[in-house]
């Protein structure tokens, strides 16, 4: 039995692009009791696993907390799998508002202590004694009294790309770290004022109003469904957004645009931008944000010594990076006094910009593209690309696209292509091509021609 992924993440979105099916970004999350979370774990995999579902979830004894991405015509498959379960029956799946084929790529559950890392001793106080869970409507209400506090839940990354209006966003890398923060900020209003929380998808304020009850407050809300269910009302409803700019998510999207505004800046050049990116050398990681701009001068690096590094043949990089701690492996979420317009703490509530709708993607659809073939290998440091020509034969002075799921879509004019190790003019099919690449490419890049 099929317990793990046997796809690399490159496979996969090779196979979800061949599939072209459409796919669904959600989360859920609920607290229950499980006896055997292993066994939990063992059978949601096999379930999940013969629907294509795909995502990352954590399993605990005290209930489940899922990020995933699965093929719509498989929804309501994956919805019985879930109502299988009695403390799932019924549950609300936040649907993402913006979709990505790639937003997961691979199929991850793993058993943890916790479903969310929180540094809480639940046994000292009720977990299940929460705050009033309020639906965007009624959000919206309660912030126009000025009898209300509203506290963001979330890490600094996080709210520096959007946040409520008014919203008190500590600078805390970790949910854990705010709780007491918050606490001694507001000691003097316990019984006065509405503590009104939000984060995410909901999950973390479950337990940060109940913490907030156990600790003496006495009006405790929070937004049911978290920033991601919010947006859905509001759509939906059409009410007005009290949110400005984007909510950050973990999957590869990195954020879901709730207004056009950008209320943050490029860390390297200042320029008004709200895109995530995680530093491309594998020794750093560092999340940050980075403009257009910068990403192509710097390579999507963030300094420049992690430029200089990612141009040393990779033996030097993993020497260099050998017993370096990199964060969780994912991202580094600290801050680097290289980024010199990094925003935390107290965040500005305007709009420096507004941002572009995404009009290149329907010009993107209009360029005629033919496929070539495949990438084979990239020599670092040559900044050269092999390609297989499998179906059309490719010329000197072709303009070309190639295209993968971590290279993007980048477009080139070839001036000298080698054959063989000779320059020539025509690369006939069956033919394995070099020529120079500026930028990396993956194994399995598709190498198209553009036709005008
Ligand atoms: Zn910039
Ligand atoms: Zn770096």
């Amino acid at each position: 039995m099929q317990l793990y992924n046997t796809l690399s993440a490159e496979e996969r979105a090779i196979m979800i692009d061949d599939a072209g099916k459409q796919r669904l970004t959600l989360s859920f999350y609920a607290y229950a009791k499980i006896q055997d979370p292993q066994k939990f774990r063992n059978d949601l995999f096999i379930a999940w696993n013969a629907l294509d579902a795909l995502g990352r979830i954590y399993v605990a004894h005290e209930g489940i907390n899922a990020q995933m991405s699965v093929p719509a015509e498989n929804f309501e498959a994956f919805r019985e799998t879930l109502e299988a379960y009695d403390f799932m029956k019924g549950i609300r799946l936040n649907v993402a508002v913006e979709q990505d084929d790639h937003s997961f790529l691979k199929l991850t559950i793993k058993v943890r202590h916790k479903i969310v890392a929180d540094g809480l001793n639940d046994e000292t106080f009720d977990v299940t004694n929460i705050g009033v869970h309020l639906k965007a409507k009624e959000f919206n209400e309660i912030l126009d009294d000025p009898n209300t506090i509203v506290v963001d839940f979330r890490n600094h990354y996080e709210s520096e790309v959007g946040h409520f209006k008014g919203a008190i966003t500590p600078d805390v890398e970790t949910f854990r770290e705010s709780l007491p923060i918050i606490n001694e900020q507001l000691k003097d209003h316990k019984d006065d004022k509405n503590l009104v929380m939000y984060c995410t998808g909901g999950i973390r304020c479950e337990k940060a109003s109940a913490y907030f009850k156990h600790h003496g407050f006495k009006n405790v809300y929070q937004l049911e469904g978290g920033i991601i269910n919010y947006a859905k009302q509001l759509k939906e409803e059409g009410l007005e957004s009290k949110f400005i700019g984007k909510n950050f998510v973990f999957d590869n999207r990195l954020g879901e645009r709730i207004t056009d505004d950008i209320i943050s800046q490029c860390h390297q050049c200042g320029k008004p931008c709200d895109n995530h990116t995680n530093c491309e050398n594998d020794g750093c990681h560092l999340l940050f944000i980075q403009c257009d701009d910068c990403k192509a001068a710097m390579e999507n690096c963030c300094s420049t010594e992690c430029l200089e590094i990612i141009h040393m043949p990779l033996v030097d990089q993993v020497r260099l990076r050998t017993g370096k701690q990199v964060g969780n492996k994912v991202f580094r979420k600290g801050k680097s006094e290289n980024l010199k317009f990094k925003h935390s703490g107290e965040l500005p509530e305007t709009a420096l910009a507004t941002a572009q709708k995404p009009a290149d993607i329907r010009q993107k659809i209009k360029v005629k593209k033919v496929l070539l073939g495949k990438a084979e290998h990239y020599y670092v440091k040559a900044q050269v690309g092999q390609f297989t020509i499998e179906n059309q034969e490719l010329n000197s002075g072709d303009k070309i696209l190639i295209s993968g799921p971590t290279t993007g879509d980048q477009e080139m004019i070839l001036n000298r292509i080698i054959v063989n190790g000779a320059e020539t003019q025509t690369a006939k099919i069956g033919d394995k091509v070099t020529f120079e690449v500026p930028f990396r490419i993956r194994l399995s890049d598709k190498l198209y021609k553009i036709v005008n």
